[in-house]
C-alpha cells in the first residue's frame, strides 16, 4: 500500500473484532499502511473529543478511512466511563466536518433470504443528514394563542409574517428548516454514488402537501440533474426518477431491488431500519459516508454490539457478526486500491470478500445468520467470532493462496 487509510479504531465487541480482523484476515497477506486514530471512548475522554476532529481531518487528506462502530455516549455512559462531558455523536462530528451523506446497503449472501422475498438485489439508501425535524426548534401553544411563522433580516426587522394557527385550544407547533446548499451537496453525492455503482436513483417526497419546502428538494434535485448528470446517467445506461414518497414506498416493495433510494432526512432514519431488518441482520449491513468532494469513510451500520462485549468480558464465547465490518476494510482498501491505481490491493479485497461469502454459502455463520439459512442440503453451523474469522481465513487461503 501506498498512501495510508485512515484507521478510526472504535469501541466494545466491535473493537475486539476489529483487531481479529486485522490480525486473521489483513496482516498475514497485505502490509497494511494505516495512519491509526484511537476513537475508544477513553480516548476521546483524554482528548476533549479531539482525537475525533483529528481523525475527520485527516480523512479530508488522505481521502479513505475505515471506522469501527462507536459508543455514543448518554448519562449512564457517562458513570460507566467516569467521563469529563457527554461527548457528541463521532458519527455526528465526522459527518459535519466531511459535509456527507450515509449510504447503507446489504450484503446479500445466498442462502439468506429476504423477509421480502422479491428483493433479489440490494436495495441501497441515502438519508440527507441535515436539518428537517433533526434541528427543529418546537413549543407548547396554550389554548387562546396563536402561532406565525416569522423571518427577519440581518438586522432584525421582519420581511415576512404568516399565520400557521389560531389555537382555539392546547396544541404543539414545530419549525424546521434546511439548506439550499446543503440539498445541493446532498443531490451530487447521491447521483456520484449511483454512477460509481451503476443504480437507478428513486427519489420520494411530498412536494403536493409541501408546495414550497420538498417541493424545493424536488426542484434542486431536478436541476442539478439536468445540468450536470443527465448525460453520465444515459451514458451509464441509468435512469432518475422522482415520484411521491407513497409511490416510492409502493414500488420499492413489489421491485426487485437493485436501486439507490434517496430519503429525506426522517424518511432515511426510518425506512433504513426497515430495510435493514428486511435483508436479515444489522451484521450484514454495510454503510460509507460520502463527500460531494468525493472523500470516503467506510464503516458498519450497526453499533457497538454492547450486549455481546459484557459477555466477552466475562470471559464467554461470544456468536457476533463481523461481516459488516469486514465489508468497511475492504471497501476501504478497494477505493485506496482504484484512487492508487494499485490494482492489487482492489483484488485482495475482492476476494477476501468473496471468501467470506462463500464461507457463509458452505454453512459455516455466526448465531445470528443461522435461524435464516436456508440452502439445500446444508446444514448452518454456528462458530465463535473468531472461529467464523479463522475459518473465512481457512477458506481464503484454500481459493486464493
Ligand atoms: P447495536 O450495537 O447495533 O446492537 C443491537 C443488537 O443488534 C445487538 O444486541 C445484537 O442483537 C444485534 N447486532 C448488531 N450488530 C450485530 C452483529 N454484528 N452481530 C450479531 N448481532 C448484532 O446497537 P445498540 O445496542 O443500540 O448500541 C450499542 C452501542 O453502539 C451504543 O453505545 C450506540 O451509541 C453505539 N452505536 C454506534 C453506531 C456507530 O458507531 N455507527 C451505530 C449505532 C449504535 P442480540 O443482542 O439480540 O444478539
Ligand atoms: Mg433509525
Amino acid at each position: 500500500m501506498s498512501t495510508p487509510l485512515v484507521e478510526m479504531d472504535g469501541d466494545e465487541m466491535t473493537r475486539v473484532l476489529w483487531a481479529w480482523i486485522k490480525e486473521i484476515l489483513l496482516e498475514p497477506y497485505i502490509k497494511l499502511n494505516t495512519e491509526y486514530y484511537d476513537l475508544g471512548l477513553p480516548e476521546r475522554d483524554k482528548t476533549c473529543d479531539g482525537v475525533t476532529v483529528a481523525a475527520a481531518e485527516a480523512t479530508r487528506r488522505l481521502g479513505v478511512a475505515v471506522k469501527c462502530a462507536t459508543i455514543t455516549p448518554n448519562a449512564q455512559r457517562v458513570e460507566e466511563y467516569g467521563l469529563k462531558e457527554m461527548w457528541k455523536s463521532p458519527n455526528g462530528t465526522i459527518r459535519r466536518i466531511l459535509d456527507g451523506t450515509v449510504f447503507r446497503s446489504p450484503i446479500l449472501v445466498k442462502g439468506i433470504t429476504p423477509y421480502v422475498p422479491g428483493w433479489v438485489k440490494p436495495i441501497a439508501i441515502a438519508r440527507h443528514a441535515y436539518g428537517d425535524i433533526y434541528n427543529s426548534v418546537e413549543t407548547r401553544v396554550g389554548g387562546g394563542n396563536s402561532a406565525y411563522l416569522i423571518v427577519c433580516d440581518g438586522e432584525g426587522k421582519e420581511v415576512e409574517r404568516k399565520l400557521i394557527h389560531k389555537f382555539s385550544s392546547d396544541g404543539i407547533v414545530q419549525g424546521v428548516h434546511n439548506l439550499d446548499c446543503s440539498v445541493a451537496a446532498f443531490a451530487r453525492s447521491c447521483f456520484n454514488y449511483a454512477l460509481e455503482n451503476g443504480l437507478d436513483v428513486w427519489f420520494g417526497a411530498k412536494d403536493t402537501i409541501s408546495k414550497t419546502y420538498d417541493a424545493r428538494f424536488k426542484e434542486i434535485f431536478a436541476e442539478i440533474y439536468k445540468n450536470e448528470y443527465m448525460g453520465r446517467f444515459a451514458a451509464a445506461g441509468i435512469t432518475y426518477m422522482y415520484t411521491l414518497i407513497d409511490d416510492v414506498v409502493a414500488r420499492v416493495m413489489r421491485s426487485e431491488g437493485g436501486m439507490l433510494w434517496v430519503c429525506k432526512n426522517y424518511d432515511g432514519d426510518v425506512m433504513s431500519d426497515m430495510v435493514a431488518t428486511a435483508y436479515g441482520s444489522l451484521g450484514m449491513m454495510s454503510s460509507v459516508l460520502v463527500s460531494p468532494d468525493g472523500k470516503y469513510e467506510f464503516e458498519a451500520a450497526h453499533g457497538t454490539v454492547t450486549r455481546h462485549y459484557y459477555k466477552h468480558l466475562k470471559g464467554e464465547e461470544t456468536s457476533t457478526n463481523p461481516v459488516a465490518t469486514i465489508w468497511a476494510w475492504t471497501g476501504a482498501l478497494k477505493k485506496r486500491g482504484e484512487l492508487d491505481g494499485n490494482e492489487k490491493l482492489a483484488a485482495f479485497a475482492q476476494r477476501l470478500e468473496n471468501a467470506t461469502l462463500r464461507t457463509i454459502e458452505s454453512g459455516y455463520m455466526t448465531g445470528d445468520l443461522v435461524p435464516l439459512f436456508r440452502l439445500g442440503g446444508v446444514e448452518p453451523k454456528r462458530l465463535t467470532s473468531r472461529g467464523f474469522l479463522l475459518k473465512i481465513a481457512e477458506v481464503f487461503t484454500k481459493i486464493f493462496v
